[in-house]
């Protein structure tokens, strides 16, 4: 019972708990407001009474981005990978690379441009997301030697 020559028997194996973990890491998730990594949401989770190991947080995760329910990004080469809630939503961000605060954008820059797609590819478009990367006015003095 204990041999985990497949690791996905990890998952299903044990369906109840399993579903358990995956809910508290996507609330502590949704809850954080910003990208964030495997190590934050493990504390974010110890913090909040549960009993986690990282390596339970790092196996949710990759199941919830294979299902495409979080996204998963980089700032940096040199940093862990953050996650967040793939919202199927229509959203525009701005994303720090350095505190990773991120500002919605209420104007759509591509309504036009989906028109024209859809013109050209035929495609059915369903919606956009759009993230613009940089350094907020705070982190831009720290990261301007970089
Ligand atoms: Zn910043
Ligand atoms: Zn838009």
């Amino acid at each position: 019972m204990t041999d985990n020559l497949n690791g996905d028997s990890i998952l299903t194996g044990n369906g109840h708990r399993n579903t358990r973990k995956r809910r508290a890491v996507i609330k502590a998730l949704s809850e954080s407001g910003k990208p964030v990594t495997a190590e934050e949401i493990y504390l974010s989770l110890i913090n909040s009474g549960d009993s986690v190991c990282i390596s339970t947080v790092y196996r949710t995760l990759d199941f919830l981005f294979s299902e495409n329910i979080i996204k998963k990004m980089r700032f940096n080469d040199n940093e862990s990978a953050c996650y967040e809630i793939n919202r199927n939503e229509h959203s525009h961000k701005l994303v720090c690379r350095g505190c990773r605060k991120t500002i919605s954008l209420d104007v759509c820059p591509l309504s036009e441009f989906e028109d024209k797609l859809k013109k050209e590819t035929l495609f059915n478009i369903t919606g956009h997301n759009l993230e613009i990367f940089g350094y907020c006015p705070d982190c831009n003095s720290e990261s301007s030697l970089i």
